[in-house]
C-alpha cells in the first residue's frame, strides 16, 4: 500500500538541508520527509562538537549559496557557529549572543521552514526496491526502538561515512579504566581540565583537538605514525565594516565567494599529473616546510616534514597546532601504539603511559558510504555487495548506481572537492538530481530513472585513469585510497569542471519510464508557481524596456542603430 508520502530522504545534514531547499522552494513540492537518527540538523557539525571543531575552507565559501550570512564572526568559522548549535554549557566554544547572530544550518532550516519536513531520532536501518517497482525504507525511532516501513514513490538516500575507529582494536574495552572516545563522539560530561590525556592520530581532527585542549589538560600526549603537511592559516575576524558591506552592499558576499572559489580550485594545479603539476608542487611544499621550521619545536623538525609528496594526505591549514607543541604540557610522540590497556598506551617505542582519557582523533572511514545501513537494489542485491564486485564504492556522477531506480546520493563516492567547499558539491549535486530525477518525476514525466550499467562503468573508468599519476596516489597511506587500490572518495579535478560536467546533456545514459503525455503542462504550472516575484519583475520591467525602445526608435532608424551596435 502507497501512503501519502513521496518523497523520502535520509539524512539532514548540509547536503540534506540543501535538497530540501531545493524541493520545497525551486521545484514547488512539499510532499517529502526527512529522517535523521540525530536530534536536529546539521550532520557533521552536530556529531563533532569536539574543542577546538571548526572549518578548513573560508566560510563565506563554506556556507549555503541560498542564504548568504553577513555576519560570520571571523573567515573561518568554528562548528558551533556553523551549526548555531545550543549546547553553549558544554560547549568550552562559548559565543556571545552578538556573535552567534549570522547562524547557519538550525537558522537556514526555520528560514525556509524546512523543519516540518524533518524527523529527528529516526534512524533508516535498510531499504530495498521491491517487487511492485517502489522503495521500502525501514525505520527505527532511536528512543523507543519502534520499527517500522515507509514506501514512498521514490527514495532519496544520502551518503554517510563512518567513524573510523582505526587503532582503537588494540585494546581490552571490557577492562578499560580511562575515558576513551573519537573526536566525533566528544563526552562534553568529562571535564579533562588538569587531567592527563592521549590524543591518537594526527590529522585535521588532531591539529584542532591538540591545541584546544591544551589550555586546560594537565598533560597531552600525542601519538603521531605519520607527518603531515602544514600551512598557515591565517584567521581574521571580521570588523564591523566588513560585515556592514556584506549586509548591505548588493552582490558584494557573492564577488568575495566567487573569488575565494577560484582561488581554492586554482590549488588543485598543485596535485596533477606532469611536470607543470611538479613544479607548482615543489614551490607549496617549500613554503610549508618554512612554516614547519618557524613554527614548530625544533626537536620535532624531522618527524614533521614528510617525505610524501604533498596532496598525497589532506593538507593541514594550521589551527595553531604547530605552536601548541611548544607547550610545556604538550608532547609529541611519533610513534604507534602497540596496545592499550587498563589504564595506560604501550606505543611501539616499548614507553608505557598513563592517562585518564584517551581521545581518537582518527577520522572518518572515508570509503564506506551510507553505513551501516543496507540498500538492496532492483535485483535484490546489496549495495554494499555491488561496490565489492566493483572494487569499491562507485556512482554515476558520484550520484546514480545501476540497479537502484530512483535513488539517488549525495556527497557520493568521487565527489570531495580537493581544496573546494563540500557545500558547493553537494548543491551542485542537489541541482542535478533535481533536474534528471526529481523535477521529471513530479512533473509526470517519468515514473522511474535508473543509469545504465555500462554508462556508470564508463564514467568511473574515465575518472580512476584521469586520477592515476595523481599526488593521491603517491604511495602514502591516505583514506583516499580504499583497500582494493582505488581511489573512490576524489574529484580528480577542479570543482568547477564538476559543475560543468552536470551541465552536459546525458545522452543515452539513463533507463527511463515515461508516465504521461502532458507533462509539459505541469512542467509550465511548476514554472508559474515557483518564479520569484523579482523574476516577474524584473521581466515585466524588460517587456517595457523593449516597448518604449520600439516606440521611440522610428522605424527607418533601425538599420542605423543596428549598424551602430554590431559596428
Ligand atoms: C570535523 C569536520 C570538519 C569538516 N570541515 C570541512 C570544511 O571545512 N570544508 C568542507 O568542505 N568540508 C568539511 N567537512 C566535510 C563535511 O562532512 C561536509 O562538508 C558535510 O558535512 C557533508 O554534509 P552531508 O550532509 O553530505 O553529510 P553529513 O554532514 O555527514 O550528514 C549526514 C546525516 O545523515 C544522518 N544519517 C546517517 N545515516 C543515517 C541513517 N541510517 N538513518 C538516519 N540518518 C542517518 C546523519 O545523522 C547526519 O545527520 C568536515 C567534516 C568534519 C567531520
Amino acid at each position: 500500500m502507497m501512503d501519502s508520502v513521496s518523497v523520502i530522504v535520509i539524512g539532514a545534514g548540509p547536503s540534506g538541508i540543501s535538497l530540501a531547499h531545493t524541493l520545497k522552494h525551486k521545484l514547488g513540492f512539499n510532499d517529502f520527509t526527512f529522517y535523521d537518527k540525530l536530534d536536529g540538523p546539521g550532520g557533521t557539525w552536530r556529531q563533532n562538537t569536539y574543542p577546538g571543531v571548526g572549518c578548513d575552507v573560508p566560510t563565506l565559501l563554506y556556507s549555503f549559496s541560498f542564504n548568504q550570512n553577513p555576519n560570520w564572526s571571523k573567515e573561518l568559522c568554528e562548528g558551533p557557529e556553523i551549526l548555531e548549535c545550543e549546547f553553549d554549557s558544554i560547549l568550552p566554544l562559548k559565543y556571545k549572543p552578538t556573535e552567534i547572530i549570522g547562524l547557519d544550518m538550525e537558522d537556514t532550516v526555520d528560514k525556509f521552514d524546512l523543519r516540518k519536513h524533518m524527523q529527528f531520532g529516526v534512524e533508516c536501518t535498510s531499504a530495498s526496491w521491491n517487487s511492485q517497482g517502489f522503495w521500502e525504507i525501514n525505520l527505527v525511532d532511536t528512543k523507543t526502538q519502534v520499527k517500522y516501513t515507509r514506501t514512498p514513490l521514490y527514495s532519496y538516500l544520502q551518503s554517510v561515512v563512518s567513524l573510523s575507529l582505526g587503532r582503537s582494536n588494540l585494546l581490552e574495552w571490557r577492562n578499560l579504566v580511562v575515558r576513551f572516545f573519537h573526536t566525533a563522539r566528544w563526552n562534553h560530561h568529562f571535564d579533562y581540565s588538569g587531567k592527563r590525556l592521549a590524543v591518537i592520530g594526527n590529522g585535521c581532527s588532531a591539529a584542532q583537538v591538540v591545541p584546544a585542549i591544551s589550555q586546560k589538560a594537565g598533560y597531552v600526549k600525542q601519538y603521531a605514525r605519520s607527518a603531515q603537511w602544514y600551512h598557515e592559516r591565517p584567521n581574521r575576524p571580521f570588523t564591523s565594516f566588513e560585515k556592514w558591506c556584506l549586509g548591505n552592499i548588493p552582490l558584494w558576499e557573492r564577488y568575495l565567494r566567487l573569488r575565494l572559489f577560484l582561488t581554492s580550485d586554482s590549488l588543485v594545479a598543485t596535485y596533477l599529473p606532469g611536470p607543470a603539476a611538479e613544479k607548482v608542487r615543489a614551490k607549496a611544499e617549500s613554503g610549508a616546510r618554512q612554516y614547519i621550521y618557524q613554527t614548530a619545536p625544533k626537536e620535532y623538525h624531522k618527524f614533521l616534514v614528510p617525505d610524501f609528496p604533498l596532496g598525497c594526505k589532506r593538507r593541514i591549514f594550521d589551527p595553531n597546532y604547530l605552536e601548541s607543541l611548544h607547550r610545556s604540557n604538550v608532547e609529541l610522540a611519533p610513534v604507534g601504539i602497540d596496545h592499550i590497556d587498563e589504564t595506560g598506551i604501550t606505543g611501539t617505542d616499548g614507553v608505557r603511559t598513563e592517562f585518564d582519557a584517551i581521545m581518537l582523533a582518527t577520522g572518518f572511514d572515508v570509503q564506506k558510504f551510507i553505513v551501516p545501513m543496507e540498500v538492496y537494489g532492483k535485483d535484490g542485491k546489496a549495495l554494499s555487495q555491488q561496490w565489492l564486485e566493483s572494487r569499491g564504492a562507485q556512482a554515476y556522477m558520484g550520484v546514480y548506481v545501476h540497479n537502484f531506480p530512483n535513488f539517488g546520493l549525495l556527497f557520493g563516492p568521487n565527489t570531495f572537492p580537493a581544496h573546494n567547499s563540500v557545500l558547493f558539491a553537494s548543491e551542485v549535486q542537489v541541482e542535478y538530481l533535481a533536474r534528471t530525477l526529481l523535477a521529471p518525476i513530479i512533473d509526470h514525466r517519468i515514473s522511474s530513472l535508473e543509469v545504465k550499467s555500462t554508462s556508470e562503468n564508463q564514467w568511473v573508468n574515465a575518472l580512476q585513469t584521469e586520477l592515476k599519476g595523481s599526488v593521491f596516489e603517491a604511495g602514502c597511506s591516505n583514506w583516499y585510497i580504499n583497500p582494493h587500490g582505488r581511489n573512490s572518495a576524489s574529484w580528480p579535478g577542479y570543482a568547477s569542471t564538476y559543475w560543468k560536467e552536470t551541465l552536459k546533456p546525458q545522452v543515452g545514459v539513463f533507463n527511463r519510464v515515461y508516465r504521461s503525455k502532458f507533462w509539459i503542462g505541469n512542467t509550465v504550472w511548476r514554472w508559474i508557481r515557483t518564479t520569484k516575484k523579482e523574476s516577474y519583475f524584473m521581466l515585466l520591467l524588460s517587456l517595457a524596456g523593449f516597448m518604449w525602445h520600439r516606440k521611440s526608435v522610428s522605424a527607418h532608424q533601425l538599420p542605423f542603430i543596428y549598424r551602430k551596435i554590431v559596428s
